[in-house]
């Protein structure tokens, strides 16, 4: 490995921010005028998002009633399990957080908290090939509101064939529930 002089200030502006100093307190010591050349500067490591996010859960923790954190009733652990369950979609999972119902009225093709499955691709191209029928049927009969829409459905599909791409590249993501006490693990996808 070859360092240069300059990859010190690099060092020094990570382990200032990562011992939680300030950012905008490591941009003045670096001399930064704008604080988004010191974000540039700080290696962002997945243990300290990890470990810094624990610690604000204990710091939020020590804040707020003892009531909140206790030992789920088996009938709220079962009704947090099922949320899980239905987050299983056609095309993969849907991300939308724990107690909240879906609020894009299950268009999932175009909705951001959908999480594509790697397998689905040929499913894509199923949806794809349909769409472009009924655009080529909408221009036919000069339904220009319906093309738009179907053009934005297009687009938000090839987005998701990407994502598919990438995450086939990558590996999947596989996230356990939580285990409690009088439950046995239950295994899901997403
Ligand atoms: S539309 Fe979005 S929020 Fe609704 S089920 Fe599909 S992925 Fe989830």
């Amino acid at each position: 490995m070859h360092f240069a002089p300059h990859d010190f200030r690099r060092l020094f502006a990570t382990e200032l921010v990562n011992n939680g100093l300030p950012i905008h307190i490591g941009a003045a010591l670096l001399g930064h005028l704008d604080i988004r050349t010191t974000r540039g500067y700080v290696a962002v490591f997945d243990e300290d998002v990890i470990s810094h996010y624990q610690q604000f859960l204990a710091r939020r923790r020590t804040e707020r009633p003892t009531t909140e954190y206790r030992e789920p009733t088996r009938a709220e652990w079962t009704d947090f399990q099922d949320h899980f369950d239905k987050r299983r979609v056609e095309l993969g999972s849907c991300g939308r957080p724990y107690g909240t119902p879906c609020a894009h009225e299950h268009a999932c093709i175009r909705c951001p908290m959908l999480s594509i499955n790697p397998k689905m691709p040929a499913r894509l191209n199923e949806l794809e090939e349909d769409l472009t029928a009924r655009r080529k049927r909408a221009i036919e009969e000069d339904w220009r509101g319906e093309v738009e829409g179907l053009d934005l459905t297009l687009t938000f599909l090839r987005g998701k064939r990407e994502q598919a791409r990438r995450f086939e590249r990558t590996g999947p993501v596989t996230q356990d529930v939580p285990v409690v006490p009088h439950q046995k693990p239950k295994l899901t996808g997403g």
